[in-house]
């Protein structure tokens, strides 16, 4: 007899990723795809959420379309060029989300605030505690903590690097589990905490062992 009552779908784990910086290289306001620069290696990983059932969502703040510096359809276009050079390698993203607004806007939208992440979470039907979010800056890593994302693994592509700095001179590393130099170089921990790992690879996964990750350790 199943515990769950029938109205209730099985919610399921996501990878919570952010575009500028994570997937493609941060060139300020990307809105050509004439401009795309993929950062290489990030399809194993997707593909590998892919076929275990984890959801791929990006999560991206595009205050440009609100500055009035591109449009959203501009946006759109881009997306779609990364969408097609990850489906080359077989690798699918299941949903886009951005923040269209300023900072000034005040919206419950836009990361550091966890609003992206929620919507993704009621479409997709997501089990935030179990899901885990790549970013290159702090707000990314504040997002994900807000909507109670399982984990967050900072990438030093895009702002990671000062970031980084940043945040251990601060004494705020307890807001990333880990430090890659990539999301490429995040794709054994991030299949850890995700529970990806091969059957009887005992690996733990989140909301069952919160041991420390395969990776970079933090001072
Ligand atoms: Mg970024
Ligand atoms: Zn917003």
């Amino acid at each position: 007899m199943s515990r769950s009552p029938p109205h209730e779908p099985r919610l399921r784990p996501a990878l919570f990723l952010d575009r500028d910086g994570v997937l493609n290289e941060e060139v300020g306001h990307l809105h050509d795809p004439r401009d795309l620069k993929m950062i290489p290696g990030a399809e194993p990983l997707l593909r590998a959420c892919n076929q275990g059932g984890v959801a791929v969502v990006a999560v991206t703040n595009q205050a440009g379309i609100g500055r009035g510096l591109y449009d959203a359809e501009a946006c759109a276009r881009v997306n779609r060029a990364i969408a097609e050079a990850l489906g080359r390698s077989g690798a699918t993203v299941d949903g886009w989300y951005l923040c269209p607004h300023r900072p000034d806007e005040g919206c419950a939208c836009r990361k550091p605030r966890p609003g992206l992440l929620r919507t993704a979470a009621a479409d997709l039907g997501i089990d935030l505690p179990r899901s885990v979010m790549v970013g290159d800056k702090v707000s990314d890593l504040e997002a994900a903590e807000a909507a109670g994302v399982g984990a967050s693994v900072l990438v030093r592509t895009g702002h990671g690097r000062q970031e980084e700095q940043r945040l251990v001179a601060a004494g705020r590393t307890g807001l990333f589990r880990v430090c890659h130099d990539s999301l490429a170089d995040a794709e054994r921990t991030i299949v850890g905490l995700l529970g990806l790992g091969r059957p009887g690879s005992g690996s733990p996964g989140l909301g069952r062992a919160a041991g420390a990750a395969d990776g970079d350790p933090v001072p």
